[in-house]
């Protein structure tokens, strides 16, 4: 083997190696970070966002979460990962997120938008969806954080090195305060979406909740959008594409 077929071997091996495939929709993406590396990530902005957030005390709202999220964990199939679910009292805030590894938090001010339980699978299998679908490593593959380096990172988790921490935060959808989230782009909202109606459907909640969600959602915006519309922009164009999607997301429906 010459040096240059040797050389465009190699290549071509990184190249795959950082090649995966996303579940469900069997999209390729290109990820450079490890799922373990991700899930270690996770746990720590995980604890960061914690220390400072409020847990609800409504006993009854936080079993509900508890209870929605076990279903579309179990329908996941991913018993490797951490899955935790947690309600935020944070009445102002209309918005929930998944971190890497199974890490679930739902902010008190969406439930009343979510009216019922397949209201809440609604958004909470979408959130899921991002994890599964290891969006927030693609972001940091494709933004060159990998750059810093595994070190960098976790130093940055510490809260040693707040610029990295930010940056890490920022790929997984998370400002640097509680109940700050950042949008995902259109393609990866798209995807949650078109996932997150599978799981909640192979979960026993009714794919059909969704579009009303989100056209509640929309309405509900007036003249201070929820803070979902700004990370989750709800247009016809979404609905429509959530309504296309769902002949796929029914053929998974098993009425519980
Ligand atoms: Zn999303």
């Amino acid at each position: 083997m010459t040096r240059f077929n040797a050389l465009m071997l190699l290549t071509f091996a990184a190249a795959l190696a950082a090649c995966a495939t996303v579940p469900y929709t069997n999209r390729h993406q290109f990820n450079v970070i490890s799922a373990a590396e991700e899930d270690k990530l996770g746990l720590q902005a995980w604890q960061e966002i914690l220390s400072k957030a409020k847990l609800s005390e409504d006993a009854q709202a936080s079993a509900l979460v508890e209870r929605v999220g076990r279903r579309i964990a179990d329908a996941s199939a991913q018993p490797g990962y951490d899955w935790q679910f947690k309600l935020i009292d944070e009445p102002g805030t209309v918005n929930a997120f998944c971190l890497p590894g199974g890490r679930v938090a739902v902010y008190s001010g969406i439930l009343p938008v979510t009216e019922n339980e397949a209201g809440l699978a609604v958004v909470m299998a979408h959130e899921v969806a991002h994890a599964l679908a290891h969006h927030g490593a693609e972001r940091m593959s494709q933004g060159g954080l990998v750059r810093l380096g595994g070190a960098a990172l976790q130093a940055g988790m510490a809260g040693k090195d707040p610029a990295a921490q930010k940056q890490v935060l920022n790929a997984f959808g998370l400002g640097t305060s509680v109940g700050v989230l950042l949008p995902f782009s259109r393609s990866h909202e798209a995807e949650a979406d078109r996932i997150g109606l599978i799981l909640m459907a192979k979960a026993g909640y009714d794919p059909r909740a969704a579009a009303p969600f989100w056209r509640r959602m929309k309405a509900g915006g007036g003249a201070k959008p929820p803070e979902l519309l700004s990370t989750h922009p709800s247009d016809e164009k979404r609905i429509k594409r959530i309504e296309a999607a769902l002949p796929e997301a029914l053929k998974h429906y098993r009425p519980q």
